[in-house]
């Protein structure tokens, strides 16, 4: 797909009324220029008559039809009908969040699903497919991290919504062959994979490293990624002291692409993307 379908713009209204020409009026007379402002008067007026109705209509068109702006994620596998369930929250999710000025801060989480048509322009990274938009900081990011005889890696990167639907029936059954009854092992399952369309791996912009466990967080690799994951536009996503706000438990080796800029403000503010999002959403107040 092509890049620059990346990611859905929200709707901006955009008037241009009252614009309107300049030239000679030495050939015409003063009364005649008087009756020229009243009839332009009068077109504004129009104008603005029929763009009030219009956006009046399109009010009431959205209030009666909420569907049409809000709709959710359709999940192409659903191998399971407990799995479907889960995955379609009776409560309809609040509209995925997109900054149009940077599609590297998409938000997706527990309840703000993958945003309907939102494209990934994947690239591989030795086998592995991530958001182009990420692909030459996380090169320098690794060559770096490989100078500094740090051992970096990606287990995980870009993950449609059909394979989501497969590691999680395929953890359910792991667990369901262990003795477990479906709904503990899909409880279980759930608590470290998330949902076919609220994770955050459909974007392409997260990374998962290394070896995928907790042991991460005691090797060099990691202490490296916290000195420098920043500078090459890389946070961690799911911090122990935020669990409360992104509603994921801590995961050493998850780390998300935002950019070079908002990753060191993100640093510097010291907070997660839910939190960042919502700050730059209220003009940069905290
Ligand atoms: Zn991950």
């Amino acid at each position: 797909m092509d890049q620059k379908d990346y990611g859905k713009k929200p709707y901006r209204p955009f008037f241009a009324v009252g614009g309107r020409t300049r030239g000679p009026y030495k050939l015409q007379s003063a009364s005649r220029r008087m009756q020229e402002i009243t009839q332009q008067k009068r077109a504004r007026n129009t104008l603005a008559d029929v763009f009030g109705v219009l956006a009046a209509l399109v009010i009431t068109a959205l209030l009666a039809a909420p569907h049409l702006v809000q709709e959710p994620q359709e999940v192409a596998a659903q191998p399971e009908a407990m799995v479907q369930a889960e995955i379609s929250p009776s409560a309809a999710p609040t509209p995925a969040v997109i900054l149009p000025e940077d599609p590297c801060l998409v938000l997706v989480n527990e309840t703000h699903p993958l945003p309907a048509g939102y494209a990934v322009t994947p690239r591989l990274y030795g086998g592995i497919e991530v958001n182009a938009l990420m692909y030459t900081d996380l090169c320098a990011l690794l060559e770096d991290a490989w100078s500094a005889d740090c051992v970096l890696w990606i287990a995980s990167g870009y993950r449609d919504v059909e394979t989501q639907s497969s590691i999680l029936e395929q953890a359910v059954e792991n667990r369901m062959n262990q003795g477990m009854t479906r709904e503990a092992a899909y409880e279980d399952a759930r608590l470290t994979i998330q949902a076919p369309g609220y994770s955050e791996h459909h974007t392409g912009l997260a990374i998962d490293f290394n070896e995928v466990n907790y042991a991460f967080e005691d090797t060099k690799e990691y202490d490296w990624l916290t000195a420098h994951a920043a500078e090459y536009g890389f946070v961690q996503r799911y911090p122990a002291d935020k669990v409360h706000i992104t509603g994921i438990d801590y995961e050493p080796w998850h780390y998300r692409y935002v950019g070079r800029e908002h990753a060191l403000a993100m640093q510097n503010l010291q907070m997660c993307l839910e939190e960042y999002v919502a700050y730059l959403q209220s003009g940069g107040v905290n």
